[in-house]
C-alpha cells in the first residue's frame, strides 16, 4: 500500500539486511540495558575474504575435513556476532539484538565484566594489517546511527579496548575519527581487566 512503512526492526532483527540465524547466543539478563557496541575484525581463513567462511563459523558449520588447518582448529568454537559487514558493504545479521551474541568473551567496560550481556557486536570483514573499505565505513555509519536511535547505546568501542592484551581487533587501521565526526559516542580507552 502506498505510504505504508515496513518496520525497521522486528524482534531485534534489522529488516534491511541478510538474516543468517546463529544458535550461538543466550538471553540477556533481565532488565539489561543494551548500552555498548563492540567492533571487531575477522577474516577466514586469515587474510582471505569473501568465502562465506565467517557465516559458516557463526552457524557451526565448520567441518572436520576443512582443507585449511586453521579452519579445522575452529571446529568446536561456538561464537557469533550480531552483525557482519563484508568488504563489499553487504550486511548480515546472525543474532537478534535483543539477545546476547557470543562475541566479546572475557571483557570489561566501565567497571562491568562480561560485555556480551549488555553489548551489540559488529564484525568488519578485515584484519589488523590493512585498511577497511569505503563501503564498510558507509554502511557502518548508517548501522550505528540506527542502533543508537533504537537502543540506549552510551558507547561504541573496540574488542581490543574491552579485552586488552587478549584481543587486537578492529586494530590500528580502523579510523575511529570517522565515527567521532558523525557524532557517535566513541570510546577508545583501554578497559584493563583487574
Ligand atoms: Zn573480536
Amino acid at each position: 500500500m502506498p505510504g505504508e512503512q515496513k518496520p525497521l526492526w522486528t524482534d531485534g532483527w534489522l529488516q534491511q539486511c541478510i538474516h543468517v540465524p546463529s544458535p550461538n547466543f543466550s538471553q540477556r539478563p533481565q532488565h539489561t540495558e543494551i548500552s555498548l557496541v563492540v567492533l571487531h575484525n575477522i577474516s577466514l581463513p586469515p587474510f582471505e575474504y569473501g568465502q562465506q567462511a565467517v557465516q559458516r563459523l557463526f552457524t557451526n558449520q565448520i567441518r572436520a575435513d576443512e582443507p585449511d588447518d586453521f579452519m579445522r582448529s575452529l571446529i568446536n568454537l561456538r561464537v557469533s556476532s550480531h552483525f557482519l559487514l563484508e568488504r563489499s558493504g553487504a550486511l548480515t545479521q546472525f543474532v537478534s539484538c535483543d539477545d546476547a551474541a557470543f562475541q566479546a568473551g572475557v571483557s570489561r567496560f566501565d567497571g562491568r565484566e562480561g560485555c556480551n550481556a549488555f553489548s551489540i557486536g559488529i564484525e568488519l570483514e578485515g584484519c589488523d594489517f590493512e585498511p577497511f573499505t569505503e563501503s564498510q565505513y558507509a554502511q557502518l555509519g548508517g548501522l550505528l546511527q540506527t542502533l543508537c536511535e533504537c537502543y540506549p547505546i552510551k558507547a561504541v568501542t573496540g574488542h581490543q579496548h574491552v579485552a586488552p592484551g587478549r584481543k587486537s581487533d578492529p586494530g590500528h587501521f580502523f579510523q575511529w575519527d570517522r565515527l567521532r565526526a558523525q557524532g557517535l559516542p566513541v570510546t577508545t580507552e583501554y578497559q584493563w581487566l583487574l
